[in-house]
């Protein structure tokens, strides 16, 4: 028997489309081949377990081989196989999807998910890298007859008998000239690691040594003899197939290990399992973020039906969720024929939203479960916290709840919290409670020392993205406003509209105003005496909250709007204490030099103080103490 024929006219323009557009990954054609023994194996033993295929199953293991001088790479199974006919129809009419009929057949006995071949053109991928290809398989079907298929690439294939006597299925690809990169032991292996490292079937690539027991010498001490075992380089079972009441901390962080080799263990994780109204298993992992929280992404892999399909999960998983490591498996979502494109669709936005609220109600059931616990991994998953809240509405409704603040003192508090904790000491006289806040306990230090006199709270907000969260947190509640505490004298920062008396008149105000603004020399910055308490600084310089988060703003890249303010000089607030001692000192000083230079040294410690005494002006300054105190 031997028949010639024409691949259906479909075809006619698809394979220069196969070779050059459609993949632009050449290396796929193995995985969609082992992919395809893989189902074919599946299949077979689906139909033993329906009683439909009554012979032995046997080792099942698909088998990768190369042959560098012959230039081929071969597949084989000992799935179902196939039958002449069953050739022409799955193989040559591509657009008829063998998937399809075999589902038509046993959709009705469940499970069918598992089965579905995936996508119609994956077998044909092999011409991206084959000048021909050979199929040489027997059907498991009773007294079926061994079929061989040559195709070169172009629509005309043909079909003979052949000998084999085995049930499956062996594809053998005559790699091209131009795919000769393919036939590398390494290039192989590093595909099938990628792609095929957890499919359901044992793949056997090659040998491996192995060192085994060999008996005892004579002293009685064992003896170690290496041998050659096949080399099989998937785990059939990865635990996110399994059921999470099976499985330890320790599976879990093996698995991670094994994903993830070199990196730290993960602070908890999440095992998803859903089958309604879409299929849906994974673990998602949480890593120790810290602050470097961009150079983490790409860790989540996507599988379908243990497939590995991509890295890049952008538009599967919310953008705050692709900080998470792990794995997710789901033969519902959409792929396109090269796979590697989603589309989004319906589904995949039921999917983010599961994703999404299971990843809360974690955090949520950790938080309540044990709050120290939660408190100590803060400063891992706040960055991932935050960053969801302010990014998905979804989250941000749960979020609320377990989103903490830290103060100085290492405390914790929610929003809510806290604001109970500040509201009697801390609300201004427009009834905002006023959260101070401090980027950088150092630098800001003599500001929260001054806060602290007042028995004011200081939070500490120094993350990545802290300055959004802020803004965050005002704009979710209208009656909290918060103010890094250098961004104003202390009682304007909490403004209570209390009068202090100030002990300066008018006149004496006035000439120690004069006295500053010689002394500071620069018309932007605004000079003003106020009445503060004796022990506050003589002087203060701070930079209003609004114009630094615009600078910030700036400074991150954001808000289109903020390049007006350009590379804009820093209006500095300039305020002097007028119940001040030192005050007084100018105000009494005789000479108007003398006052100026009083001047200038006391608004240099204020400089000093926010580290902005720099160069000529740190030299002089400390020049000039140095002749005050000698004098
Ligand atoms: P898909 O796998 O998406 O259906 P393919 O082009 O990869 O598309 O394969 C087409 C059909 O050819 C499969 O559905 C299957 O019926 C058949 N086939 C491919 N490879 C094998 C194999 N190794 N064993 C048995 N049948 C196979």
């Amino acid at each position: 028997m031997q028949e010639k024929g024409t691949i259906s006219i479909h075809t006619e323009n698809i394979f220069p489309i196969i070779k050059k557009f459609l993949y632009s990954d050449h290396e796929i054609f193995l995985r969609e081949l082992v992919s395809n023994a893989v189902d074919a194996t599946q299949k077979l033993k689906r139909l033993a377990s329906l009683g439909e295929y009554k012979g032995e199953l046997g080792d099942l293991t698909v088998e990768v081989s190369f042959d560098k001088d012959k230039k081929t790479i071969t597949v084989s199974d000992k799935g179902i196989g196939m039958t002449a006919d069953e050739i022409k129809k799955y193989i040559n009419q591509i657009a008829f999807s063998g998937a399809t009929e075999f589902i038509e057949k046993y959709k009705d006995k469940g499970d069918d998910q598992q089965i579905i071949g995936h996508f119609g053109l994956g077998f044909y991928s092999a011409f991206m890298v084959a000048k021909e290809v050979e199929i040489i398989t027997l059907s498991h079907q009773e007294g079926a007859e061994p079929a061989r298929w040559v195709c070169d690439g172009n629509t005309e294939f043909e079909i003979t008998k052949a000998e084999k006597d085995s049930r499956g299925t062996t594809i053998i690809l005559h790699i091209a000239d131009d795919s000769e990169e393919f036939l590398e032991e390494q290039r192989i292996q590093q595909i099938l690691d990628k792609y095929s490292k957890f499919l359901p079937i044992p793949i056997k690539f090659g040998t491996k040594e192995k060192s085994e027991e060999d008996g005892e010498d004579k002293d009685g001490k064992k003896k170690y003899k290496t041998v050659k075992v096949d080399n099989i380089i998937n785990n059939t079972e990865p635990i996110w197939t399994k059921s999470p009441s099976d499985l330890k901390d320790e599976d879990y962080l093996a698995f991670y290990k094994e994903l993830y080799p070199f990196s730290e263990d993960p602070l908890f994780w999440i095992h998803l399992n859903v089958d309604y109204p879409f299929n849906l298993t994974g673990i998602l992992y949480f890593p120790k973020l810290k602050k470097d929280f961009e150079v983490q992404r790409n860790q989540i892999q996507l599988y379908s039906r243990q497939v590995f399909i991509t890295d890049e999960v952008k538009n599967i998983v919310p953008d705050f969720l692709q900080l998470l490591h792990g794995v997710i498996d789901s033969p519902d979502i959409p792929l396109n024929v090269s796979r590697s494109y989603l589309q989004a669709d319906g589904n995949v936005k039921k999917i983010n939203g599961y994703i999404t609220k299971k990843v809360a109600d974690k955090l949520g059931e950790l938080f309540k479960k044990d709050r120290s616990s939660y408190e100590s991994k803060w400063s891992d998953i706040g960055v991932f916290v935050k960053y969801g809240m302010i990014s998905e509405e979804k989250f941000e409704e749960k979020a609320k709840d377990f989103t903490l603040l830290k103060n100085l003192e290492d405390k914790f508090f929610t929003v809510e919290e806290y604001k109970a904790k500040v509201e009697a000491t801390q609300t201004n006289k427009d009834k905002h409670t006023v959260f101070l806040y401090a980027t950088d306990v150092d630098k800001q230090h003599g500001y929260i020392e001054t806060a602290k006199k007042r028995n004011y709270d200081v939070l500490i907000l120094d993350g990545p993205i802290d300055s959004h969260f802020i803004g965050h947190i005002e704009q979710k509640n209208e009656s909290i406003t918060l103010k890094r505490v250098d961004s104003d004298v202390i009682d304007k920062l909490i403004d209570k509209d209390e009068k202090k008396e100030s002990v300066l008149s008018d006149k004496e105000k006035e000439a120690v105003t004069e006295a500053f603004k010689k002394a500071i020399n620069d018309d932007k910055n605004t000079v003003s005496v106020e009445p503060m308490a004796t022990d506050d600084m003589p002087v203060t310089v701070t930079l209003p909250e609004f114009l630094r988060r615009m600078k910030d703003m700036q400074a991150q890249g954001g808000g289109g709007g903020m390049m007006m303010f350009g590379d804009m000089p820093l209006n500095l607030s300039v305020a002097i204490n007028a119940n001040h001692a030192y005050t007084k000192k100018i105000v009494e000083t005789e000479t108007e030099e003398e006052k100026v230079k009083l001047a200038k040294q006391a608004y240099d410690w204020a400089l000093l103080s926010q580290g902005m005494l720099t160069g000529k002006d740190l030299t002089d300054f400390i020049n000039r103490s140095v002749d005050i105190a000698s004098n």
